[in-house]
């Protein structure tokens, strides 16, 4: 048995941001952590979902044993239902972070049943010879864990994604003693967050946004609409609580934030104060300093509900002068146009949008700084380092940091990459050879609540009702289409209503076109959405027919 080796597999998320997915392996013994999506780049929205490449999985196929998920974001378990696809093993995980995955799973059919397990912090499952641990640690989503995996050579530790928060809303800290627990027996090898290895200091407690929060709802004139990932279930129960404090109903407002509030709730994780829901039809008939309305669409993601609301094209809700709008998130990287055209059309209608860095913070970061990494280091003071989750200059940043433990028992540290493996046996650590990884763009979909419309949505359409693809062709120099856009269709058959029906499509959209202001113009995921929005309600009139209809605007 001595020269067995233990091999680290990162499959997805070593030097890219999401489509967190690594694989562990002794002997003939495979165990996965996380199997995450990516998000996809602003240009993808609404067209492909990112995920990893499980070839390597796929060709040890009788050695995998179990899959491991730290908590419940998309970056780490958006390819669960593909992962599934494959292979029928336990899945374990947090009670949350499991009903996060069934949502995931309502939208796709497995031949067999999931054998989900859910577990608690500190409880010990076993898988080959691999003894998993769960550690409890803080972030920006609840009931997230560590791993503490006793393998024949060592314990490795994965951090999955943190931040030391001192004072969580919830109350319940991170579990510093079981790790340095673990830290004082002797770590073989630390695996660590590297998302936040730029920023200095410590990052900032959940509870630091309350202040920011109050002082909002203290000044606002009319309706506070605030968005915020469906996932930060403690930011909801703030806005919740400090609503019911201020006397205002709450609307929650996408699909999503309503059923991670469902689910939420029924696991006591969210306490929803008497009386203060109201329905989302309702919103009209509460007087606007009555109200606050919870959405979707931190991202700017042009289908979600606050772009549309942006746009003034929300059923139920609108911005309107003196409205308080605010952004309580980050601007993930790629999205800032999205974001930023979000916000000039809300200051366009007169509302006022708070967003970005503040002090107090209108947001906090669910991930470490350097000082947090530090502590990390120091407590567990591994033999081996390997940061995880970041791009290449972060990991290599977090493995600068990692060099000062060379006096207390750090023998190496390695940056590693997708697909570059790590070996270690009784004579060390070292690199080791690389395995197939990739990225899979599987289906149609954005990241937050469309996916699960849009997957479901697509398929009936593609089925029953085809295809429409309006072409609409924009002068680069004027901003304005000079041609009649063109209507192509698939599998939609037009039958008696034949061309003619195609000739009026191309006149509803180019009426669109020319019904729309220079700035919707610039911004084509608006444009999209409302040439989206009219042709549908033409085609549905005149041949009650629902066909998928996908604008392409092109630069000429
Ligand atoms: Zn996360
Ligand atoms: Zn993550």
């Amino acid at each position: 048995m001595s020269d067995r080796k233990l091999q680290v597999v990162p499959l997805g998320g070593l030097g890219e941001f999401g489509m967190n997915i690594m694989a562990l392996r002794y002997g003939d013994d495979i165990i996965v952590i996380d199997c995450g999506m990516m998000f996809p780049e602003a240009e993808l929205l609404g067209v492909d979902i990112v995920t990893p490449d499980l070839t390597y999985l796929v060709e040890n196929r009788e050695h995998v044993r179990a899959l491991f998920l730290t908590h419940g974001h998309e970056d780490h378990i958006g390819a669960v239902p593909y992962f599934l696809a494959e292979f029928n093993v336990p899945i374990y995980g947090t009670a949350f972070t499991l009903a996060l995955v069934e949502r995931r799973l309502e939208e796709h059919e497995l031949e067999q049943e999931p054998q989900l397990r859910t577990v608690e912090p500190r409880q010990t499952v076993e898988a080959g010879p691999f003894k998993v641990e769960f550690i409890h640690v803080t972030h920006s989503v609840v009931d997230c864990v560590a791993l503490a995996i006793t393998t024949p050579l060592g314990v490795v530790i994965h951090t999955g994604d943190f931040k030391i928060d001192p004072t969580p809303l919830d109350s319940d800290p991170f579990d510093l003693h079981t790790l340095a627990d673990y830290g004082k027996r002797g770590v073989l090898l630390l695996l660590s967050d590297s998302t936040n290895v730029d920023r200095p200091g410590y990052t900032e407690s959940e509870r630091a946004v309350r202040p920011r929060m109050e002082d909002i709802f203290n000044r606002a004139p009319r309706r506070v609409i605030v968005s915020c990932f469906s996932s930060s279930i403690h930011r909801m129960q703030m806005i919740l609580d400090v609503s019911a404090e201020f006397g205002r109903k709450v609307a929650l407002v996408g699909r999503s934030m309503t059923s991670s509030t469902e689910i939420a709730h029924s696991l006591g994780q969210l306490t929803i104060p008497d009386g203060v829901l109201i329905r989302t039809q309702d919103v009209m008939q509460v007087a606007p300093q009555k109200l606050t309305v919870l959405i979707s669409g931190t991202q700017g993601e042009p289908m979600s509900a606050l772009s549309r609301v942006a746009v003034d094209n929300h059923k139920h809700v609108s911005a309107e002068r003196g409205d308080t709008v605010v952004l309580s998130s980050r601007i993930i990287p790629g999205n800032e146009k999205a974001i930023f055209r979000m916000i000039d059309h809300m200051a366009r209608r007169g509302a006022d949008v708070m967003y970005g860095n503040m002090n107090p913070p209108i947001h906090v970061s669910g991930h470490a700084s350097i000082e947090e990494l530090t502590l990390m280091l120091n407590l567990v003071r591994p033999k081996y380092f390997v940061p995880i989750h970041g791009e290449y200059r972060q990991m290599a940043k977090h493995q600068r940091l990692a060099e000062h433990l060379r006096h207390s028992g750090l023998k190496d540290s390695f940056v590693l990459e997708t697909g570059n493996t790590l070996e270690i046996d009784e004579k060390g650590a070292r690199k080791g050879g690389t395995v197939t990884v990739g990225r899979v763009c599987i289906d149609s979909g954005t990241i937050d609540e469309v996916v699960e419309d849009i997957v479901i949505r697509d398929r009936r359409h593609l089925s029953e009702d085809g295809i429409v693809l309006p072409i609409v062709a924009i002068n680069k120099h004027t901003g304005r289409s000079e041609t009649l856009p063109e209507v192509v269709t698939r599998g939609f058959a037009i039958a008696d209503d034949g061309p003619d029906l195609i000739q009026a499509s191309r006149m509803v959209v180019a009426k669109t076109l020319e019904g729309s202001s220079p700035e919707e113009m610039g911004d084509w995921g608006v444009m999209k959405e409302k040439i989206r929005a009219d042709l549908k309600r033409y085609i549905a009139k005149q041949t009650q027919r629902r066909p998928l209809i996908m604008p392409v605007i092109l630069e000429v």
